[in-house]
C-alpha cells in the first residue's frame, strides 16, 4: 500500500522517483525475492537463476549507481531521495536492496578519495555498464576478525593480526589471504574492495583499503553461503594467494585508514537504516491487510481493541525509524568528516524496530504468519540476520559509545 508521507516539501521529482521504485520493488524484486528465498544458495546464482535478470533491469534503470554524484555518471540525488528509494527497494527485497548497492560500494568509495585515476578506471565503466556485468563487493570481514574490524580505540586494535596482507614489491602489491564468507556478493563480485594489513607492526592501524579486480592470477572464491535469511543475497569467501595488483589501487593507506574507516562505517550504517524502514513498513502492510480481513470473536481484528494498538505501534516504530534514519543520512551525506554515532543511532535503532515489526507481523497472523504462504514469514528471517551484518549492534554501540567518550559534546561549530 502507498504510504502517506510526512514530509509536505516533497518535489515533482522525489515524488516521481519513490513511485518508480516502489513499481519496481513489487512488480520485479517481489517476485524474483520469493524465488531466490525458495532456491539452494549455489542455485541462486546459478547461470538460470532469476537474479541475473533482476541484476540486468536494476542496473538498466540506473539503481546500481544510487549512490554515486552526476559528475561521474551516477545517478546524483539528494540524500532524501536515496532514503526514499531505498526503502521502496528494501519494501520489496532488503537482501536484494542491499546487493543492487553492495555491487556499488567500491566505486562509491573511490569517489569519496577523489582518485582521479581510479574514478577514471573504474568508477565510469562501472556508471555505464547497463546489463549488471561489473559488481563490486565490499571484503572487511575476516574469518578471526568479524567485530574486531570497527574496534577502533580499543587496547587490541593496534596488536591484531590480519588474516588478509599486502607486501610492497616494487611498483605492485603482491596480496595474500581470505576474506570471511560473509561478504555480500562475493561469489559473484568482479571487483573487491578489500580491507588489509600493509604494516603488522601497528595492528590494525597499519591497514589498508584497495581495488582489486577479481579475475587476476591467484583470486579463487568459495561455495555461495547458505543462511537463515536475506537468502536472495549471495554471500561467499574470496581467497588471494599472491595477488599482484599496481600499487596505485591500494587507494587507502595506513595514515588515512581510520578516517576512511570511520566514512565507510557511516555510509553503510545509512543505508542499513534505510533498508530496515523498508523492512519496517512491509511488516506493518501485512499485519494491517491481514487484520482488516481476519475474522475472530465476529469481527475482523483490526476492530479488537489490543489489536489496534498493536498495529498502531508498529505504525509508529515505521514513523520514528523513518525520522531518525532520513535525518541522519540527510546530517552524514552532506558532511565530511561524517558524525557516525548518528549513523549508529540509525542502524541500531531501525534494525531493532523492523526485527520487533516482523515479529508482531507474525503475532497478528497467528500460525498463518509462520509459513511460507505468507511473506512476514521471509520478512522475519531477513530482519534477524540485520540485527548483525554490518557490524552486530553492540559493537556498533560500543563503538557509539567510544566516539562520545572521545568527542561530545559538539561544540556549535561541529555541525
Ligand atoms: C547478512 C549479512 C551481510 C554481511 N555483509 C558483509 C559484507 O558485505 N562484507 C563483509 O566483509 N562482511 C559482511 N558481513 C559480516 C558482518 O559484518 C559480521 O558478521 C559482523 O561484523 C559480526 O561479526 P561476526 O559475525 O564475526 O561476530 P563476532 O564478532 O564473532 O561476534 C559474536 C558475538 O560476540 C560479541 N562480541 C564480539 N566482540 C566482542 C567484544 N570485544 N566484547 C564483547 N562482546 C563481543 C558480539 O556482540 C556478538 O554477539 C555480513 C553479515 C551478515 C549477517
Amino acid at each position: 500500500m502507498k504510504y502517506f508521507d510526512i514530509n509536505l516539501n516533497l518535489s515533482e521529482d522525489d515524488i516521481a522517483l519513490k513511485e518508480a521504485a516502489r513499481q519496481f520493488a513489487e512488480e520485479v524484486m517481489r517476485p524474483v525475492a520469493k524465488q531466490l528465498d525458495r532456491m539452494s544458495a549455489e542455485e541462486a546464482v546459478a547461470p538460470d537463476s532469476p537474479l541475473w535478470s533482476f541484476l540486468k533491469k536494476a542496473y538498466s534503470l540506473g539503481y546500481h549507481t544510487l549512490l554515486l554524484p552526476e559528475y561521474y555518471g551516477g545517478l546524483g540525488l539528494s540524500p532524501l531521495q536515496v532514503h526514499m528509494v531505498f526503502e521502496e527497494l528494501a519494501w520489496g527485497s532488503f537482501g536484494l536492496a542491499l546487493l543492487t548497492t553492495v555491487v556499488c560500494f567500491p566505486f562509491y568509495c573511490i569517489c569519496l578519495t577523489n582518485n582521479d585515476e581510479l574514478i577514471e578506471k573504474f568508477v565510469k565503466p562501472y556508471c555505464d555498464c547497463k546489463d549488471g556485468s561489473i559488481r563490486g563487493c565490499w571484503a572487511i570481514t575476516e574469518p578471526e576478525h568479524g567485530s574486531d574490524v570497527i574496534a577502533v580505540g580499543e587496547d587490541y586494535f593496534s596488536k591484531m593480526k590480519g588474516n588478509m596482507r599486502a607486501r610492497l614489491d616494487g611498483d605492485e602489491y603482491v596480496l595474500n589471504g581470505q576474506k570471511s564468507a560473509w561478504v555480500s556478493g562475493g561469489t559473484i563480485a568482479t571487483h573487491a574492495m578489500l580491507h588489509l594489513q600493509i604494516d603488522p607492526s601497528k595492528g590494525f592501524y597499519g591497514n589498508g583499503v584497495c581495488i582489486v579486480p577479481l579475475d587476476l592470477p591467484g583470486v579463487s572464491k568459495g561455495k555461495a553461503l547458505e543462511k537463515i535469511g536475506q537468502r536472495d543475497l549471495n554471500q561467499g569467501e574470496i581467497y588471494f594467494d599472491d595477488v599482484r595488483i599496481p600499487k596505485d589501487y591500494m587507494f587507502v593507506e595506513p595514515d588515512f585508514y581510520v578516517p576512511i574507516l570511520d566514512i565507510i562505517l557511516a555510509s553503510a550504517n545509512l543505508c542499513m537504516a534505510s533498508w530496515s524502514v523498508g523492512l519496517a513498513r512491509a511488516a506493518f502492510d501485512e499485519a494491517l491487510n491481514y487484520c482488516k480481513e481476519r475474522v475472530q470473536g465476529g469481527r475482523p481484528l483490526i476492530e479488537h481493541y489490543t489489536t489496534k494498538q498493536r498495529v498502531f505501534d508498529m505504525f509508529a516504530r515505521v514513523e520514528t525509524a523513518r525520522a531518525i534514519s532520513r535525518a541522519a543520512m540527510n546530517l552524514n551525506l552532506n558532511i565530511s568528516p561524517p558524525h557516525v554515532e548518528y549513523s549508529l543511532v540509525a542502524k541500531t535503532q531501525c534494525t531493532e524496530m523492523a526485527f520487533q515489526n516482523t515479529h508482531d507481523a507474525i503475532q497478528l497472523l497467528g500460525a498463518n504468519g509462520l509459513t511460507k504462504e505468507y511473506l512476514t514469514e521471509k520478512l522475519f528471517r531477513d530482519a534477524r540476520a540485520t540485527l548483525i551484518e554490518d557490524g552486530n549492534n553492540e559493537t556498533l554501540s560500543r563503538h557509539g559509545g567510544h566516539i562520545l567518550m572521545e568527542t561530545y559534546p559538539r561544540g556549535p561549530l561541529d555541525f
